[in-house]
Protein backbone atom coordinates (compact mmCIF):
# COMPACT_ATOMS: atom_id res chain seq x y z
CA UNK A 1 0.00 0.00 0.00
CA UNK A 2 1.10 3.42 -0.70
CA UNK A 3 2.72 6.00 2.24
CA UNK A 4 0.33 7.94 3.79
CA UNK A 5 1.01 11.68 5.14
CA UNK A 6 -1.85 13.30 5.40
CA UNK A 7 -4.44 10.10 5.28
CA UNK A 8 -2.66 7.90 7.69
CA UNK A 9 -5.46 8.52 10.54
CA UNK A 10 -8.19 9.92 8.32
CA UNK A 11 -10.45 6.60 9.51
CA UNK A 12 -10.06 6.32 13.48
CA UNK A 13 -12.79 7.11 15.07
CA UNK A 14 -12.90 10.69 16.79
CA UNK A 15 -10.10 11.64 15.04
CA UNK A 16 -11.42 15.49 14.01
CA UNK A 17 -11.29 15.63 18.39
CA UNK A 18 -8.58 17.32 19.69
CA UNK A 19 -8.22 14.38 22.48
CA UNK A 20 -7.96 11.75 19.67
CA UNK A 21 -6.12 13.50 16.85
CA UNK A 22 -3.01 14.50 20.06
CA UNK A 23 -3.16 10.83 20.95
CA UNK A 24 -2.09 9.74 17.35
CA UNK A 25 0.56 12.65 17.03
CA UNK A 26 -0.91 15.46 16.42
CA UNK A 27 0.29 18.85 17.13
CA UNK A 28 3.84 17.57 17.54
CA UNK A 29 4.88 20.30 14.30
CA UNK A 30 4.30 22.89 16.31
CA UNK A 31 6.10 22.00 19.21
CA UNK A 32 8.98 21.39 17.07
CA UNK A 33 8.70 24.29 15.24
CA UNK A 34 7.88 26.90 17.85
CA UNK A 35 10.23 25.74 20.36
CA UNK A 36 13.20 24.67 18.37
CA UNK A 37 13.36 26.85 15.20
CA UNK A 38 13.31 30.18 13.90
CA UNK A 39 10.17 31.44 11.25
CA UNK A 40 13.20 31.23 8.55
CA UNK A 41 14.07 27.62 9.24
CA UNK A 42 10.64 26.35 8.77
CA UNK A 43 10.72 28.89 5.61
CA UNK A 44 13.67 26.78 4.62
CA UNK A 45 12.34 23.34 5.26
CA UNK A 46 9.30 24.29 3.18
CA UNK A 47 11.87 24.93 0.54
CA UNK A 48 14.09 21.96 0.64
CA UNK A 49 10.54 19.95 0.57
CA UNK A 50 10.13 21.05 -2.75
CA UNK A 51 6.22 21.25 -2.10
CA UNK A 52 4.08 22.82 -4.86
CA UNK A 53 0.26 24.27 -4.35
CA UNK A 54 -1.84 21.78 -4.24
CA UNK A 55 -5.02 24.06 -5.41
CA UNK A 56 -4.01 23.94 -8.96
CA UNK A 57 -1.11 26.10 -10.24
CA UNK A 58 1.48 23.69 -8.26
CA UNK A 59 3.58 26.98 -7.90
CA UNK A 60 6.91 25.75 -5.36
CA UNK A 61 5.29 27.13 -1.95
CA UNK A 62 8.81 27.59 -0.79
CA UNK A 63 9.53 30.33 -3.29
CA UNK A 64 5.82 31.99 -2.81
CA UNK A 65 6.36 32.11 1.08
CA UNK A 66 9.92 33.75 0.23
CA UNK A 67 8.53 36.56 -1.91
CA UNK A 68 6.49 37.70 1.13
CA UNK A 69 7.34 41.63 1.79
CA UNK A 70 7.81 42.83 5.31
CA UNK A 71 7.48 46.24 5.94
CA UNK A 72 8.40 47.43 9.72
CA UNK A 73 5.17 47.68 11.57
CA UNK A 74 3.03 46.35 8.74
CA UNK A 75 0.46 43.37 9.50
CA UNK A 76 1.14 40.17 7.42
CA UNK A 77 -1.86 37.55 6.92
CA UNK A 78 -2.18 33.84 6.01
CA UNK A 79 -5.43 32.75 4.43
CA UNK A 80 -5.88 29.49 3.48
CA UNK A 81 -8.02 28.80 -0.09
CA UNK A 82 -10.86 25.93 1.06
CA UNK A 83 -13.06 27.95 -1.64
CA UNK A 84 -12.76 24.17 -3.40
CA UNK A 85 -15.46 24.71 -6.08
CA UNK A 86 -13.57 23.26 -9.28
CA UNK A 87 -15.66 20.92 -10.59
CA UNK A 88 -14.41 17.50 -10.58
CA UNK A 89 -12.41 18.22 -7.25
CA UNK A 90 -13.93 17.11 -3.75
CA UNK A 91 -10.85 16.40 -1.75
CA UNK A 92 -10.42 19.46 0.81
CA UNK A 93 -14.08 19.12 1.72
CA UNK A 94 -13.24 15.35 2.57
CA UNK A 95 -9.22 16.58 4.22
CA UNK A 96 -11.34 19.39 6.14
CA UNK A 97 -14.83 17.07 7.39
CA UNK A 98 -12.24 14.34 8.90
CA UNK A 99 -8.70 16.49 9.72
CA UNK A 100 -9.85 19.54 11.22
CA UNK A 101 -6.79 19.95 13.26
CA UNK A 102 -4.90 19.06 10.75
CA UNK A 103 -5.91 22.22 9.41
CA UNK A 104 -5.16 24.27 11.88
CA UNK A 105 -1.95 22.64 12.69
CA UNK A 106 -0.68 23.33 9.13
CA UNK A 107 -1.63 26.82 9.46
CA UNK A 108 -0.36 27.39 13.28
CA UNK A 109 3.49 26.19 11.88
CA UNK A 110 2.99 28.31 8.72
CA UNK A 111 1.15 31.82 9.97
CA UNK A 112 4.82 31.50 12.29
CA UNK A 113 6.49 30.90 9.20
CA UNK A 114 5.11 33.45 7.43
CA UNK A 115 5.08 36.32 10.31
CA UNK A 116 1.12 36.52 10.75
CA UNK A 117 -0.61 36.68 13.89
CA UNK A 118 -4.41 36.63 12.53
CA UNK A 119 -5.18 34.35 9.77
CA UNK A 120 -7.70 33.25 7.87
CA UNK A 121 -9.75 29.84 6.57
CA UNK A 122 -12.08 31.23 3.79
CA UNK A 123 -14.24 28.24 3.39
CA UNK A 124 -16.55 27.54 -0.06
CA UNK A 125 -20.13 29.13 0.84
CA UNK A 126 -21.43 25.45 0.08
CA UNK A 127 -19.37 23.24 2.60
CA UNK A 128 -21.43 25.23 5.50
CA UNK A 129 -21.52 22.20 7.89
CA UNK A 130 -17.54 22.29 7.68
CA UNK A 131 -17.50 25.27 8.69
CA UNK A 132 -19.25 24.05 11.86
CA UNK A 133 -16.41 21.37 12.03
CA UNK A 134 -13.57 23.98 11.63
CA UNK A 135 -15.00 26.09 14.42
CA UNK A 136 -15.38 23.25 16.83
CA UNK A 137 -11.63 22.35 16.35
CA UNK A 138 -10.65 25.76 16.70
CA UNK A 139 -11.98 26.16 19.46
CA UNK A 140 -10.71 23.14 21.09
CA UNK A 141 -6.90 24.72 19.88
CA UNK A 142 -7.70 27.70 21.71
CA UNK A 143 -8.64 25.82 24.92
CA UNK A 144 -5.46 23.80 24.94
CA UNK A 145 -2.90 26.74 23.77
CA UNK A 146 -1.98 26.24 20.71
CA UNK A 147 -4.08 29.70 19.16
CA UNK A 148 -4.12 32.41 21.11
CA UNK A 149 -1.38 34.31 22.96
CA UNK A 150 1.71 33.07 23.47
CA UNK A 151 1.44 29.63 22.25
CA UNK A 152 3.00 26.72 24.10
CA UNK A 153 5.05 29.87 25.52
CA UNK A 154 7.13 30.96 22.42
CA UNK A 155 6.11 34.70 22.64
CA UNK A 156 4.08 33.78 19.12
CA UNK A 157 0.14 34.86 18.91
CA UNK A 158 -2.11 33.94 16.68
CA UNK A 159 -5.62 34.25 16.11
CA UNK A 160 -7.58 31.88 13.65
CA UNK A 161 -11.22 32.41 12.12
CA UNK A 162 -13.07 30.80 9.39
CA UNK A 163 -15.07 32.85 6.82
CA UNK A 164 -17.89 31.72 4.65
CA UNK A 165 -17.09 32.39 0.72
CA UNK A 166 -19.41 34.64 -1.53
CA UNK A 167 -20.92 31.67 -3.22
CA UNK A 168 -19.10 31.44 -6.59
CA UNK A 169 -16.43 29.76 -8.07
CA UNK A 170 -14.03 32.77 -9.03
CA UNK A 171 -13.70 33.58 -5.26
CA UNK A 172 -11.17 30.77 -5.36
CA UNK A 173 -9.01 33.36 -7.69
CA UNK A 174 -6.66 34.40 -4.71
CA UNK A 175 -7.17 38.28 -5.61
CA UNK A 176 -10.92 37.83 -5.58
CA UNK A 177 -10.63 35.44 -2.41
CA UNK A 178 -9.27 38.47 -0.95
CA UNK A 179 -12.03 41.39 -2.37
CA UNK A 180 -14.19 38.78 -0.93
CA UNK A 181 -12.82 38.69 2.40
CA UNK A 182 -12.97 42.36 2.52
CA UNK A 183 -16.68 42.57 1.92
CA UNK A 184 -17.09 43.59 -1.12
CA UNK A 185 -17.58 41.73 -4.62
CA UNK A 186 -15.24 38.66 -5.34
CA UNK A 187 -13.82 40.15 -8.78
CA UNK A 188 -10.18 39.39 -9.37
CA UNK A 189 -7.82 42.45 -9.77
CA UNK A 190 -4.81 43.24 -11.88
CA UNK A 191 -1.72 42.20 -10.50
CA UNK A 192 1.06 43.10 -9.68
CA UNK A 193 0.75 44.33 -7.30
CA UNK A 194 0.99 40.74 -6.07
CA UNK A 195 -0.81 39.76 -2.70
CA UNK A 196 2.83 38.87 -1.57
CA UNK A 197 3.03 42.70 -1.47
CA UNK A 198 0.05 43.96 -1.27
CA UNK A 199 -2.96 41.65 -0.61
CA UNK A 200 -5.96 41.83 2.47
CA UNK A 201 -6.38 45.22 3.28
CA UNK A 202 -3.29 46.26 1.14
CA UNK A 203 -1.17 44.64 3.52
CA UNK A 204 1.78 41.39 2.58
CA UNK A 205 -0.83 38.64 2.18
CA UNK A 206 -0.06 34.60 0.95
CA UNK A 207 -2.79 32.35 0.01
CA UNK A 208 -2.57 28.81 0.06
CA UNK A 209 -4.57 25.99 -0.41
CA UNK A 210 -6.22 23.09 2.04
CA UNK A 211 -3.87 20.57 0.84
CA UNK A 212 -1.02 22.47 0.82
CA UNK A 213 -0.98 23.66 4.18
CA UNK A 214 -1.55 20.06 5.83
CA UNK A 215 1.57 19.24 3.47
CA UNK A 216 3.87 21.79 5.84
CA UNK A 217 2.90 19.62 9.02
CA UNK A 218 4.84 15.96 7.87
CA UNK A 219 7.27 18.39 6.23
CA UNK A 220 8.40 19.84 9.50
CA UNK A 221 8.16 16.38 11.31
CA UNK A 222 10.03 14.84 9.11
CA UNK A 223 12.28 17.04 7.98
CA UNK A 224 12.63 18.65 4.09
CA UNK A 225 14.62 16.46 2.81
CA UNK A 226 12.60 13.52 3.87
CA UNK A 227 9.99 14.99 2.09
CA UNK A 228 11.53 15.54 -1.07
CA UNK A 229 12.99 11.99 -1.23
CA UNK A 230 9.21 10.71 -1.84
CA UNK A 231 8.10 11.37 -5.54
CA UNK A 232 9.80 12.07 -9.01
CA UNK A 233 12.21 15.04 -10.07
CA UNK A 234 10.49 18.26 -9.22
CA UNK A 235 6.85 16.52 -8.48
CA UNK A 236 7.48 15.51 -4.57
CA UNK A 237 5.36 14.13 -1.76
CA UNK A 238 2.14 12.64 -1.70
CA UNK A 239 -1.19 13.97 -3.44
CA UNK A 240 -4.59 13.71 -2.96
CA UNK A 241 -6.79 12.95 -5.69
CA UNK A 242 -10.43 13.03 -6.08
CA UNK A 243 -10.88 10.32 -8.47
CA UNK A 244 -15.03 10.30 -10.05
CA UNK A 245 -16.58 9.67 -13.33
CA UNK A 246 -16.99 6.03 -14.48
CA UNK A 247 -14.38 4.77 -12.35
CA UNK A 248 -15.46 1.04 -10.52
CA UNK A 249 -14.07 2.86 -7.11
CA UNK A 250 -14.46 6.36 -7.26
CA UNK A 251 -13.47 8.47 -4.11
CA UNK A 252 -10.60 10.09 -2.20
CA UNK A 253 -6.96 8.90 -2.48
CA UNK A 254 -3.58 9.64 -0.92
CA UNK A 255 -0.51 8.58 -3.55
CA UNK A 256 2.95 9.09 -4.15
CA UNK A 257 3.78 11.56 -6.80
CA UNK A 258 4.93 8.95 -9.80
CA UNK A 259 2.05 6.25 -9.28
CA UNK A 260 1.72 5.58 -12.86
CA UNK A 261 -1.78 6.24 -14.15
CA UNK A 262 -2.94 3.27 -15.38
CA UNK A 263 -1.86 1.52 -12.11
CA UNK A 264 -4.45 4.51 -10.45
CA UNK A 265 -7.20 3.30 -12.85
CA UNK A 266 -6.72 -0.31 -12.69
CA UNK A 267 -5.10 -1.38 -9.09
CA UNK A 268 -6.83 -2.92 -6.77
CA UNK A 269 -5.70 -0.48 -4.51
CA UNK A 270 -6.86 1.97 -6.14
CA UNK A 271 -9.84 2.63 -8.88
CA UNK A 272 -10.32 -0.75 -9.76
CA UNK A 273 -11.15 0.03 -13.54
CA UNK A 274 -13.48 1.80 -15.68
CA UNK A 275 -17.22 1.02 -13.95
CA UNK A 276 -19.37 -1.95 -15.02
CA UNK A 277 -16.26 -3.60 -17.18
CA UNK A 278 -16.71 -0.70 -19.96
CA UNK A 279 -13.96 0.72 -21.88
CA UNK A 280 -11.86 3.61 -21.01
CA UNK A 281 -12.82 6.84 -23.87
CA UNK A 282 -11.30 9.80 -22.13
CA UNK A 283 -9.85 11.66 -18.93
CA UNK A 284 -9.52 14.77 -17.68
CA UNK A 285 -7.04 14.08 -14.90
CA UNK A 286 -7.31 17.53 -13.24
CA UNK A 287 -10.81 19.22 -12.58
CA UNK A 288 -12.63 21.10 -15.49
CA UNK A 289 -10.09 23.34 -16.57
CA UNK A 290 -7.48 21.14 -18.09
CA UNK A 291 -7.35 19.61 -21.28
CA UNK A 292 -8.95 16.24 -21.80
CA UNK A 293 -7.32 13.31 -22.61
CA UNK A 294 -8.40 10.61 -25.13
CA UNK A 295 -7.94 6.73 -24.51
CA UNK A 296 -4.54 5.93 -25.82
CA UNK A 297 -3.16 9.28 -24.00
CA UNK A 298 -4.28 8.60 -20.81
CA UNK A 299 -1.90 5.83 -20.18
CA UNK A 300 0.92 6.66 -22.12
CA UNK A 301 2.21 9.31 -22.84
CA UNK A 302 2.65 10.80 -27.62
CA UNK A 303 6.13 9.10 -27.11
CA UNK A 304 5.15 6.12 -25.71
CA UNK A 305 6.24 6.38 -22.22
CA UNK A 306 4.27 5.25 -18.70
CA UNK A 307 2.56 8.60 -17.88
CA UNK A 308 2.85 9.02 -14.24
CA UNK A 309 0.63 11.02 -11.61
CA UNK A 310 3.33 14.30 -11.28
CA UNK A 311 3.26 17.59 -12.43
CA UNK A 312 5.40 17.08 -15.29
CA UNK A 313 4.88 13.94 -17.10
CA UNK A 314 0.69 14.59 -17.19
CA UNK A 315 2.05 17.94 -19.15
CA UNK A 316 4.17 15.92 -21.11
CA UNK A 317 3.57 16.90 -24.67
CA UNK A 318 2.44 20.35 -23.66
CA UNK A 319 -1.44 20.98 -24.63
CA UNK A 320 -0.71 19.39 -28.07
CA UNK A 321 -0.96 15.60 -26.29
CA UNK A 322 -0.63 16.32 -22.92
CA UNK A 323 -2.73 17.82 -19.86
CA UNK A 324 -2.25 19.07 -16.14
CA UNK A 325 -2.37 17.48 -12.96
CA UNK A 326 -4.06 20.95 -11.44
CA UNK A 327 -6.01 20.43 -8.72
CA UNK A 328 -6.44 16.83 -8.77
CA UNK A 329 -10.20 16.09 -10.04
CA UNK A 330 -9.43 13.12 -12.08
CA UNK A 331 -12.71 12.66 -14.11
CA UNK A 332 -12.78 9.54 -16.09
CA UNK A 333 -15.06 8.86 -18.93
CA UNK A 334 -16.37 5.66 -20.49
CA UNK A 335 -17.19 4.74 -23.96
CA UNK A 336 -20.63 5.78 -23.69
CA UNK A 337 -20.47 9.19 -22.53
CA UNK A 338 -20.46 11.91 -25.08
CA UNK A 339 -17.73 14.20 -25.17
CA UNK A 340 -19.78 17.10 -27.10
CA UNK A 341 -22.54 17.31 -23.75
CA UNK A 342 -19.32 16.93 -21.67
CA UNK A 343 -17.96 19.55 -23.27
CA UNK A 344 -20.60 21.89 -23.44
CA UNK A 345 -21.31 21.33 -19.51
CA UNK A 346 -18.34 22.37 -18.38
CA UNK A 347 -18.63 25.40 -20.89
CA UNK A 348 -22.04 26.11 -19.00
CA UNK A 349 -20.32 26.31 -15.79
CA UNK A 350 -17.86 28.65 -16.98
CA UNK A 351 -20.20 30.79 -18.90
CA UNK A 352 -22.52 31.03 -15.78
CA UNK A 353 -18.74 31.84 -13.53
CA UNK A 354 -17.56 34.31 -14.91
CA UNK A 355 -17.47 37.43 -13.21
CA UNK A 356 -17.82 39.51 -15.96
CA UNK A 357 -15.22 42.07 -15.70
CA UNK A 358 -12.96 41.88 -18.88
CA UNK A 359 -14.93 41.39 -22.24
CA UNK A 360 -12.93 38.10 -23.90
CA UNK A 361 -13.99 36.34 -21.09
CA UNK A 362 -17.52 37.48 -20.20
CA UNK A 363 -18.75 37.67 -23.88
CA UNK A 364 -16.65 34.74 -25.31
CA UNK A 365 -17.76 32.34 -22.18
CA UNK A 366 -21.30 32.94 -23.22
CA UNK A 367 -21.09 32.39 -26.86
CA UNK A 368 -18.94 29.29 -26.50
CA UNK A 369 -21.79 27.98 -24.41
CA UNK A 370 -24.25 29.11 -27.09
CA UNK A 371 -22.61 27.56 -29.80
CA UNK A 372 -21.80 24.14 -27.56
CA UNK A 373 -25.56 23.81 -26.86
CA UNK A 374 -26.87 24.23 -30.21
CA UNK A 375 -24.25 21.33 -31.60
CA UNK A 376 -25.21 19.12 -28.71
CA UNK A 377 -28.70 19.62 -29.50
CA UNK A 378 -28.33 18.67 -33.03
CA UNK A 379 -28.74 22.54 -34.18
CA UNK A 380 -25.09 23.08 -35.40
CA UNK A 381 -23.61 23.50 -38.41
CA UNK A 382 -19.57 22.56 -39.63
CA UNK A 383 -19.00 26.31 -39.32
CA UNK A 384 -19.84 26.60 -35.33
CA UNK A 385 -16.45 23.85 -34.88
CA UNK A 386 -14.12 26.47 -36.51
CA UNK A 387 -16.31 29.17 -34.27
CA UNK A 388 -15.40 27.90 -31.20
CA UNK A 389 -11.63 27.49 -31.94
CA UNK A 390 -11.66 31.11 -33.20
CA UNK A 391 -13.51 32.22 -29.88
CA UNK A 392 -10.63 29.98 -27.98
CA UNK A 393 -8.10 32.15 -29.90
CA UNK A 394 -9.60 35.54 -28.63
CA UNK A 395 -9.97 34.69 -25.04
CA UNK A 396 -6.81 32.73 -24.30
CA UNK A 397 -4.18 35.02 -22.50
CA UNK A 398 -6.49 37.91 -22.71
CA UNK A 399 -7.84 38.08 -19.44
CA UNK A 400 -7.30 39.34 -15.64
CA UNK A 401 -7.33 36.28 -13.70
CA UNK A 402 -7.30 32.18 -15.22
CA UNK A 403 -10.90 31.45 -15.38
CA UNK A 404 -10.49 32.97 -19.40
CA UNK A 405 -7.94 30.37 -19.99
CA UNK A 406 -10.05 27.56 -17.91
CA UNK A 407 -12.77 27.99 -20.02
CA UNK A 408 -11.14 28.03 -23.56
CA UNK A 409 -8.32 24.95 -22.96
CA UNK A 410 -11.28 22.11 -22.55
CA UNK A 411 -13.42 23.25 -25.59
CA UNK A 412 -9.40 23.53 -27.78
CA UNK A 413 -8.24 19.61 -26.40
CA UNK A 414 -12.20 18.73 -26.98
CA UNK A 415 -12.25 19.36 -30.34
CA UNK A 416 -8.96 18.93 -30.98
CA UNK A 417 -9.26 15.11 -30.19
CA UNK A 418 -12.58 14.73 -30.58
CA UNK A 419 -13.50 16.49 -33.92
CA UNK A 420 -15.16 13.61 -35.57
CA UNK A 421 -17.66 13.44 -32.67
CA UNK A 422 -18.43 17.30 -33.31
CA UNK A 423 -19.15 16.66 -36.64
CA UNK A 424 -21.01 13.61 -35.75
CA UNK A 425 -23.55 15.84 -33.70
CA UNK A 426 -23.81 18.04 -37.00
CA UNK A 427 -24.29 14.62 -39.16
CA UNK A 428 -26.64 12.71 -36.92
CA UNK A 429 -29.20 15.71 -35.82
CA UNK A 430 -31.96 13.72 -35.10
CA UNK A 431 -29.72 11.40 -32.72
CA UNK A 432 -28.08 14.25 -31.20
CA UNK A 433 -31.45 15.89 -30.47
CA UNK A 434 -32.59 12.44 -28.72
CA UNK A 435 -29.26 11.99 -27.53
CA UNK A 436 -29.10 8.42 -28.79
CA UNK A 437 -25.64 7.93 -28.45
CA UNK A 438 -25.16 4.31 -29.10
CA UNK A 439 -25.28 4.80 -32.82
CA UNK A 440 -22.23 7.73 -31.84
CA UNK A 441 -20.92 5.20 -29.69
CA UNK A 442 -20.98 2.70 -33.05
CA UNK A 443 -19.59 4.72 -35.70
CA UNK A 444 -17.11 6.90 -33.25
CA UNK A 445 -15.35 4.11 -30.90
CA UNK A 446 -16.50 0.65 -32.32
FE1 LIG B 1 -13.73 37.92 -14.42
FE2 LIG B 1 -13.41 36.14 -16.40
FE3 LIG B 1 -12.00 38.38 -16.38
FE4 LIG B 1 -11.51 36.48 -14.54
S1 LIG B 1 -11.21 36.28 -16.75
S2 LIG B 1 -11.63 38.68 -14.20
S3 LIG B 1 -13.61 35.70 -14.23
S4 LIG B 1 -14.25 38.22 -16.56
Amino acid sequence: MARKLLLEHDSVPGIETFEVYRKHGGYRSVEKALKKMSPQEVVEEVQKSGLRGRGGAGFPTGMKWSFLAKPEGVPRYLLCNADESEPGTFKDRYLMEKLPHLLIEGMIVSSYALGANLSYIYIRGEYMWILDILEKAIDEAYAKGFLGKNILGSGFDLDLRVAPGGGAYICGEETALIESLEGKRGNPRMKPPFPAVKGLWGCPTVVNNVETLMAVVPIINEGGDEYAKIGVGKSTGTKLISAGGNLARPGVYELEMGLSVEEFIYGDDWCRGIANGKKLKACVPGGSSVPILPAHLVTKTAAGEDRLMTYESLADGGFATGSMLGSGGFIVFDEDQCIVRNTWNFARFYAHESCGQCSPCREGTGWMEKVLNRLEHGQGNLRDIDLLEEINKKIEGNTICPLGDAAAWPVAAAIRHFREEFEWHVSHREESQTRNYGLLKESLVG
